[in-house]
């Protein structure tokens, strides 16, 4: 079927194509998008404000990904309508945004967004109204509130493929900006000048890498070229913005793609300062941590299994704890207690560059705990930390840690063992430790035991 419509396209291959005054229209019967995929809340939404007398569409990228025959992941709707006569045409719409404002329809669990058409800014600031538009001397909105036609906000859009509108009513797609054409030739391309649309919004760089990897397309050599040379305008975007994305990009099921394209296109030292770092001084450490983390998320939302920034977070920074501890112990702290101030630092850093909220950072602090607590499992420590509720993660990844290539003396098969076998065997489990294995150093004075040195890596 969408062979079918691709065959019905003419294809301009011209780089810079003007902008549509009047939409490609594709009747029903051109694409392969129908109106029983979509939400029935979200068609409910759209039929309401049109026959209200507004003009509303389905848009963004649930029609992107139903023309691709992907299962969208909520449905956006663009209307004519004010988001104050949004509200006044539904009970259980809200107001929400400054920067950005919309309106949140909400049924149950499902939230329609429903977004006011907008415009450019005016290009002369003497013109501004700082009530709707606001801009930062870099370029950057600072605020976006200027109504428009449905024209001016197709073009205001982020990438064509994102330009697309549906009606519901009549089933047909309108494309002001040759989505559909990029959509064909898998292609994520920003609609205008790039460089200028990077500055008005730095976090276009990181959704072009998100839809390069969620789709599987290329980004368009025009809209990739800047992407270098701009990547530390990300610096000036709020940091609870930047926590929402990196969550977008890293665990919605392509993360190591994602992570690849990041590195590739040097978005990721902006995002992860003192990872990056690690990442240099140690590719092959770092970066086998870090590519085993994402394969694992991937794979775990994949078939369903939940998934945490805690854990993620975790894995991200941890290879930039030992340098960080070992400059602190240079400074006189000792081991433990460097450790754990590091830890603090290197969290409270991040959170100032992607704000983690602290339903995150607290459990991510356990899992760390956790890699002190594993190896000591003497007497009734190792049944206490079965029964911690963070164990699972602990256990998790200290694989991860192993699996990376870290030497912990066959903990990780050890604690595998322990879980899956009876109560007498764990005792003698227990027991073969010995009394000098898996006790944290003690400062007594102690002559040292006379006995041979264990060939197993310090197991006997
Ligand atoms: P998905 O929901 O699958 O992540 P999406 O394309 O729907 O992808 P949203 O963040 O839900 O992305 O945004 C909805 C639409 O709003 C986009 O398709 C795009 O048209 C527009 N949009 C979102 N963010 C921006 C932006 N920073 N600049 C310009 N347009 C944007
Ligand atoms: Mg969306």
């Amino acid at each position: 079927m969408l062979k079918k419509l691709f065959q019905t396209l003419r294809s301009p291959l011209r780089r810079v194509r003007p902008a549509r005054p009047t939409p490609q229209v594709l009747a029903a019967s051109q694409h392969n998008l129908h109106r029983e995929q979509i939400s029935r809340n979200a068609v409910g939404v759209v039929e309401r404000l049109q026959q209200a007398g507004y003009q509303a569409y389905l848009v963004g990228g649930c029609v992107r990904d139903l023309l691709l025959g992907i299962t969208p992941k909520d449905f956006d709707v663009a209307t004519s309508a004010t988001p104050e006569q949004v509200r006044a045409e539904f009970r259980n719409a809200r107001i929400i945004g400054r920067r950005f404002k919309l309106a949140h329809v909400h049924f149950g669990r499902e939230i329609i967004e429903v977004a006011t058409f907008r415009a450019h800014h005016p290009a002369d600031e003497e013109q501004e109204d700082n009530n709707q538009s606001a801009r930062h001397e870099s370029g950057r909105i600072l605020r976006d509130n200027v109504y428009g036609s449905q024209e001016d906000d197709a073009q205001r859009r982020d990438f064509t493929i994102n330009a697309l509108y549906y009606d519901p009513h009549n089933e047909r797609v309108l494309d002001y900006a040759h989505g559909v054409h990029d959509i064909r030739n898998r292609e994520v391309r920003l609609i205008g000048d790039p460089t200028q649309r990077y500055l008005e919004d730095p976090v276009r760089m990181l959704r072009a890498i998100r839809f390069a990897a969620k789709l599987d397309f290329a980004i368009e050599p025009h809209s990739a070229e800047p992407i270098r040379r701009l990547a530390r305008q990300l610096n000036d975007i709020p940091a609870a913005r930047l926590f929402d994305e990196v969550i977008k990009l890293l665990l919605s099921g392509q993360g190591l793609r994602t992570f690849e394209l990041l590195c590739e296109y040097e978005l990721f030292a902006p995002l992860f300062p003192a990872t990056a770092a690690a990442l240099k001084a140690d590719p092959d450490y770092a970066g086998r941590l870090i590519r085993q983390a994402l394969i694992n998320t991937d794979e775990r939302i994949r078939i369903g299994k939940p998934v945490t920034p805690a854990f993620l977070f975790a894995a991200l920074l941890w290879p930039a704890l030992p340098a960080r501890a070992a400059a602190l112990q240079a400074h006189g702290l000792p081991a433990l207690a460097a450790l754990q101030e590091a830890a603090h630092e290197l969290i409270s850093e991040q959170c100032r560059r992607t704000a983690v909220p602290k339903r995150f950072t607290l459990p991510l602090r356990e899992i760390w705990d956790m890699q002190e607590r594993l190896p000591r499992r003497q007497g009734k420590r190792a049944d206490l930390l079965l029964e911690n509720p963070r164990f699972r993660a602990g256990y998790d990844f200290l694989l991860l840690r192993e699996s990376a290539g870290e030497v912990t003396g066959g903990l990780g098969d050890w604690w595998t063992r322990y879980q899956e076998i009876s109560d007498s065997e764990r005792r003698q489990m227990i027991r073969a430790l010995g009394s000098g294995e898996g006790k944290p150093a003690r400062k007594r004075r102690r002559a040292p035991r006379k006995r041979p040195a264990p060939a197993d890596g310090g197991q006997d």
